[in-house]
């Protein structure tokens, strides 16, 4: 059987890539949570949908009326849930592989994981994940940004992809440069593996 190709989709606060605070995102990025939707929901084959691999934690943080992510497989990751599909746009698997195995019986075109820590950390443990799409987060302020969740990820074992290659591999038209919003400054980064 071939392996799935995974891709992570994250945003972190350099440099330590705190991604959390009390159970919700330490910012409000506008226009990063569009770059999300965009790049999450298209495809090239207009016939197939992407997957996004959630933990329980992550999903219960989405308002009700949000979820489950349109346009998207849903997959949410819980230790108490069985392997079911709830409905046609939810599954429900119990353990990182379980996740990969249903959903390589449906006809998916990409899986992208969105968090949170403890997903996208057992995920980069695991070996599975062959890109990482980081969307680089800096404070514009002096002050500090509280967080309490890390993402475990060790630029010396990735491979930063150029400008080029994102926009080929998210299908962007365009990638923008050092995008200022609320008290931050981001980039858009892609990353492969060694
Ligand atoms: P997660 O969303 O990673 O969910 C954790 C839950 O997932 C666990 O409690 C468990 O559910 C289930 N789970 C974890 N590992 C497994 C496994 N191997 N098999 C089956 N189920 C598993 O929660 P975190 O608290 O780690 O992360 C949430 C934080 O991340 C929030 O602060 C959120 O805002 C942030 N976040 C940040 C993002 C970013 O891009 N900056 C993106 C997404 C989230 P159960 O307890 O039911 O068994």
């Amino acid at each position: 059987m071939s392996k799935p190709v995974v891709t992570i989709i994250v945003a972190a606060l350099k440099p330590l890539y705190g991604i959390g605070n009390q159970g919700g995102l330490p910012w409000r990025l506008r226009k990063e949570m569009a770059y999300f939707k965009r790049v999450t929901t298209r495809t090239v084959d207009p016939s197939l949908r992407n997957a996004v691999i959630m933990g329980r934690k992550t999903w219960d943080s989405i308002p009700p009326k949000f979820r489950p992510l349109p346009n998207r497989l849903n997959v949410v990751l819980s230790r108490s849930f069985e392997n079911e599909a709830v409905d046609d746009n939810i599954l429900h698997a119990r353990s990182v592989s379980d996740s990969l195995q249903l959903l390589k019986e449906r006809n998916i075109e990409r899986i992208y994981v969105i968090g949170g820590a403890e997903i996208y950390n057992e995920f980069i443990k695991s070996g599975l994940v062959d890109n990482v799409l980081l969307t680089e987060v800096e404070h514009t302020e002096k002050e500090e940004i509280e967080m309490d969740t890390f993402l475990k990820f060790d630029a010396n074992q990735w491979i930063k992809s150029s400008k080029s290659e994102l926009i080929e591999f998210t299908g962007e038209d365009a990638i923008d440069d050092d995008i200022h919003e609320d008290k931050f400054v981001y980039n858009y980064t892609l990353w492969q593996k060694q």
